[in-house]
C-alpha cells in the first residue's frame, strides 16, 4: 500500500512528529491532494500551543494548502485528476444550521476545520472536501499561493469588514498583513503599519509593500485612521487602535485568539468607533478574493522549510523571526 508523511500533534505544548500512513481514500465528495505547500499560519501556533478548544487530536495540522488532485471520491464534480487546488480552514459546514442558511456560514454551528478537526497539509497527501475546496488557476509558484489560503482569505474578509475608510491601520505586520497591504495600496487606501517597537526591519518591509507609513504599536499615526485592523494575538493593542481611529471608526480583530483586553476608558470607545471580530471565512470570501489576488501584482514573501522542519517553522513564527510567510513544501 503507497504510503504518505504527516507531521503529527498527538498533544498539545509537545512537538510535531513525523509520521508514516497509508495514503487515504478519498470517501463521498472528497479529493485526494498531493500537497504540494502548505503555509504556517498563526492558528496552527495557537492549535500547537493548546490555545484553541477542542481540537481533534492527534492532528495533522496546517490549513493553507496548495495540491494537486490525486483522486477523487464518488460524487465529486468540478476538479479533475492533476488539476491544481487549494484547500482552506473552512473544511466543511452543515449547510443546514441558521448561519449556514442564513450566508453566514463562517459561524456555522457545526464546522469542520482543517488541520484542527479533520487532518491538514503539515503531510504529503491530505484528503479534502471538495465543495470547500479551489480550483486554483495559472502556474504560479505553490509556495506563493500557499499564504493566499488564510493569510490572504482571512485578512481579505477583515478588510471588508473594516469598511471603505481610505486610511488603514494594520497591527502585527506578519503573513496576512503583508498580503493586505498590497491590496489596499492597489486599491488607493493609504497604510498605516504597526510593528512592535523598535522593529526596523518589519518596518523597512511594510515601506517595501506600499505602506506610507510604519512605526512601533505605540505610535500615533500621521493622520487619525478611518480603520484599523489587529492581526497580533495582543489584547492590549484593542485601546491602542481604538485611540488612534477617527470617530465612527471601526476596530477589525482579524485573530482566531487573543491575549485578554485590558479595561479601557468608554471616552475611547463613545462616538461610534466599533470593535469587531473576523471569524473563518465564507466560499464567496474566497471566490473573491482568488479572483482579486492576481490582478493585484501580489509580492508574496515567503521563508520555506522542509516538511521535517514543521517545527522550526513554528518556532520561527511564535519569537517573530519571520518576515512575510512560513510556508512547509513536503
Ligand atoms: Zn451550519
Ligand atoms: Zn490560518
Amino acid at each position: 500500500m503507497a504510503s504518505m508523511q504527516a507531521m503529527v500533534l498527538d498533544a498539545p505544548r509537545t512537538p510535531l512528529v513525523m509520521c508514516e500512513r497509508p495514503v487515504p481514500v478519498p470517501g463521498v465528495d472528497e479529493i485526494l491532494v498531493a500537497v504540494a505547500a502548505c503555509g504556517v499560519c498563526r492558528t496552527d501556533l495557537h492549535v500547537v500551543d493548546g490555545e484553541l478548544e477542542h481540537p481533534r487530536l492527534p492532528i495533522v495540522p496546517g490549513h493553507e494548502i496548495v495540491g494537486r488532485v490525486a483522486a477523487t471520491g464518488v460524487g465529486v464534480s468540478g476538479f479533475a485528476i492533476g488539476e491544481r487546488v487549494g484547500v482552506p480552514w473552512l473544511g466543511a459546514t452543515c449547510g443546514t444550521c441558521p448561519y449556514c442558511r442564513g450566508g453566514a456560514e463562517n459561524l456555522c454551528d457545526t464546522p469542520v476545520f482543517t488541520g484542527f478537526t479533520r487532518d491538514g497539509g503539515y503531510a504529503t497527501h491530505t484528503v479534502a472536501d471538495a465543495r470547500f475546496a479551489f480550483p486554483l488557476a495559472g502556474n504560479a509558484d505553490p509556495a506563493e499561493q500557499a499564504p493566499l489560503l488564510c493569510a490572504g482569505l482571512i485578512g481579505w474578509r477583515s478588510y471588508r469588514m473594516a469598511g471603505v475608510g481610505r486610511a488603514l491601520g494594520l497591527y502585527g505586520f506578519g503573513a496576512a498583513a503583508h498580503i493586505l497591504a498590497q491590496v489596499a495600496t492597489w486599491q488607493g487606501r493609504r497604510v498605516y503599519a504597526f510593528t512592535r517597537g523598535g522593529d526596523k526591519a518589519a518596518q523597512d518591509f511594510a515601506r517595501s509593500l506600499g505602506a506610507v507609513w510604519a512605526g512601533g504599536a505605540e505610535e500615533t499615526p500621521p493622520e487619525p485612521l478611518d480603520a484599523a485592523i489587529i492581526f497580533a494575538p495582543v489584547g492590549a493593542l484593542v485601546p491602542t487602535a481604538l485611540r488612534a481611529v477617527k470617530k465612527g471608526g471601526r476596530v477589525v480583530c482579524g485573530g482566531i485568539h487573543m491575549s485578554d483586553i485590558p479595561s479601557f476608558p468608554y471616552r475611547i470607545l463613545w462616538e461610534e468607533r466599533q470593535v469587531v471580530s473576523v471569524a473563518n471565512l465564507t466560499r464567496a470570501d474566497a471566490h473573491e478574493f482568488l479572483a482579486i489576488a492576481p490582478k493585484a501584482g501580489l509580492r508574496i514573501e515567503v521563508v520555506r522549510y522542509s516538511l521535517s522542519q514543521a517545527n522550526e517553522a513554528l518556532a520561527d513564527l511564535r519569537e517573530g523571526r519571520l518576515q512575510g510567510a512560513a510556508v512547509l513544501i513536503p
